[in-house]
């Protein structure tokens, strides 16, 4: 699977029908966006593309994508979920991504809800290491 598009292909896709928007070089690939959609089997796909981990080293890692973006029903608790901010509302534009980041790491120990201990959970601690080394797994 060495084909894989660069990040920009699928932020381009979405732009174009999905309510949502991804700037996947800050996602950090855990799937916490997934885990809480209550559509997520109809909506979400996990794909191979070009992109760095937190601006760090570019190369194949897996990444959430809105396969079917009109399945999605808006409740924005996909957004809630996400502990970087990457994930937002379409109309919602991010300037200076690693300022986004650095804000939401440092609110996450104080989020009632989708904190700490949620994004610390084992599933996603196994989705982020999967996503972020799948050569290791054997998914690339
Ligand atoms: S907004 Fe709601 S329905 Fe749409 S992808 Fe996010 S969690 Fe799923």
């Amino acid at each position: 699977m060495s084909e894989a598009l660069h990040w920009t292909a699928y932020y381009k896709e979405m732009e174009k029908n999905a309510p949502l928007k991804i700037y996947y070089p800050i996602c950090g690939g855990g799937e916490e966006c997934i885990f809480v959609c209550p559509y997520a089997d109809s909506i979400w796909e996990v794909v191979p593309m070009e992109v760095s981990l937190f601006g760090v080293r570019h190369k194949v890692r897996l990444r959430p994508f809105m396969a079917n973006p009109e399945a999605c029903k808006k409740c924005y608790l996909c957004v809630q979920a996400c502990p970087t901010g990457a994930l937002r509302p379409a109309e919602e534009e991010i300037k200076r991504p690693a300022l986004v980041l650095l804000y939401n790491a440092l609110r996450l120990p104080f989020k009632k809800r989708y904190g700490l201990k949620f994004v610390f959970r084992k599933e996603h601690g196994e989705k982020f290491k999967r996503n972020n080394w799948p050569e290791r797994y054997g998914v690339v």
